[in-house]
């Protein structure tokens, strides 16, 4: 009969790698700690509507990404292919959003892409959300917390921060129009991608991979000629905050987001170590997506690192995450001394941290015929 294999894209994590998951894991709830972030513990599926509703209908994501089911009582559901949606779900749910509220959480995420270095079709994010406050310095402090997460990883001198700010809807529709209309007079020069873009989700041309595009954009309208004052003078704000503490950053006005919920503030932390999937992390303010999922105006913002990108960082740049190793053997022949081993094992067990490999003369042989 033949082997049945996992699913393409959908990886095992075994013993060996389980070390470096395990020590980013650790850090990663200490940091959100000491930031006073609680933790919350969400559904991997849900609606198919929410997703459709938050993300955005015209999104790569919604478009083509998502892993969506009938289930056995004919209703559409949705293995979540990002956590915010989720999050905000049960804010509201939950009747959460009453005070300021900072929320993470960490799991598997879904999406049908084609599986690669740093792409997988289950992976793992870790989620940070925080409700209730407007003000740039709520931006700041979800930077700054990243970053010392990269300081305690020992990564930050691999990881880039980007910055832009998208504005209000109101201002990113003046320049679409504008964009459109800049692209539209020279469409033979886009890729295929970027000519379908043009007509759903024209502000991700922005982010075309492609020199030929980057180099038609140059000459092209600038998303920051658009934006209104409130979003220019809170960016203003970020930067100066940042700089305050000390925080180093590229202004990148072309970054824009691969979901639609985002305004003003977006970010995200670029390496240039692990090929075309260098993003570990990306973020931004979603003002409005709380209202937009039923609940009552509330301001937010939240980043999303991917796990497995941080793993291969770590593992390449030969981050010390404190493997486990054994410290004592204990090797017992015959059937009364391997009583004694299992019950000294135990003792020392009990009296000390240490990791203890209880070898019997028995095992071995039968490992070995
Ligand atoms: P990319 O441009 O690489 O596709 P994205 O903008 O789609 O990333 P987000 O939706 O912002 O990604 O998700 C947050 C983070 O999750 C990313 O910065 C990345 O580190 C990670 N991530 C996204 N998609 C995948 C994937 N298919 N496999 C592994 N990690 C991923
Ligand atoms: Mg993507």
């Amino acid at each position: 009969m033949s082997e049945i294999t996992a699913i393409r894209g959908m990886n095992d994590i075994l013993p060996g790698e389980t070390a470096y998951w395990q020590f980013l894991e650790r850090t990663v709830a200490g940091v959100l700690a000491s930031y006073g972030y609680g933790e919350i513990r969400l559904p991997i599926v849900e609606k198919t509507a929410l997703f459709k509703r938050s993300i955005g209908e015209v999104t790569d994501i919604v478009e083509k990404e998502m892993y969506t089911f009938d289930d056995r009582n004919g209703d559409s559901i949705t293995l979540r292919p990002e956590g915010t949606a989720g999050c905000v779900r049960a804010a509201i749910q939950q009747g959460l959003l009453t005070t300021p509220q900072r929320l993470w959480y960490s799991g598997p995420i879904f999406r049908y892409e084609r599986p690669q270095k740093g792409r997988q079709r289950q992976f793992h994010q870790t989620g940070v959300e925080a409700f209730g406050i407007a003000t740039p310095d709520m931006d700041a402090e979800m930077i700054l917390l990243c970053a010392r997460l990269w300081r305690q990883l020992g990564l930050v001198e691999y990881i880039e921060l980007q910055l832009n700010s998208i504005g209000t809807a109101a201002a990113r529709a003046a320049f679409r129009t504008a964009l459109v209309d800049f692209l539209q007079a020279r469409v033979d020069l886009l890729d295929e991608d970027s000519q379908r873009r043009l007509h759903s989700n024209p502000l991700r041309i922005l982010d075309s991979k492609n020199p030929q595009v980057q180099a038609v954009l140059d000459d092209g309208p600038s998303l920051e000629d658009f934006l209104d004052e409130e979003s220019k003078a809170d960016f203003t704000r970020l930067c100066e905050l940042l700089e305050a503490a000390g925080v180093k950053y590229v202004v990148n006005r072309r970054l824009v987001r691969g979901l639609d919920y985002y305004n003003k503030t977006v970010f995200e932390w670029v390496t240039d170590k692990l090929g075309a999937q260098g993003t570990v992390c990306g973020g931004g303010r979603y003002d409005g997506l709380v209202e937009q999922l039923g609940g009552k105006s509330t301001p937010a913002v939240g980043c999303a690192m991917g796990m497995e990108r941080l793993v291969l960082l770590l593992k390449e740049q030969g981050v010390a995450v404190g493997a486990p190793t054994v410290d004592v053997y204990v090797v017992a022949v015959g059937s009364e001394a391997e009583r004694i081993a299992l019950v000294t094992a135990e003792a020392l067990r009990e009296n000390s941290p240490i990791c203890i490999l209880c070898c019997t003369l028995g095992a071995a042989v039968s490992k070995a015929s």
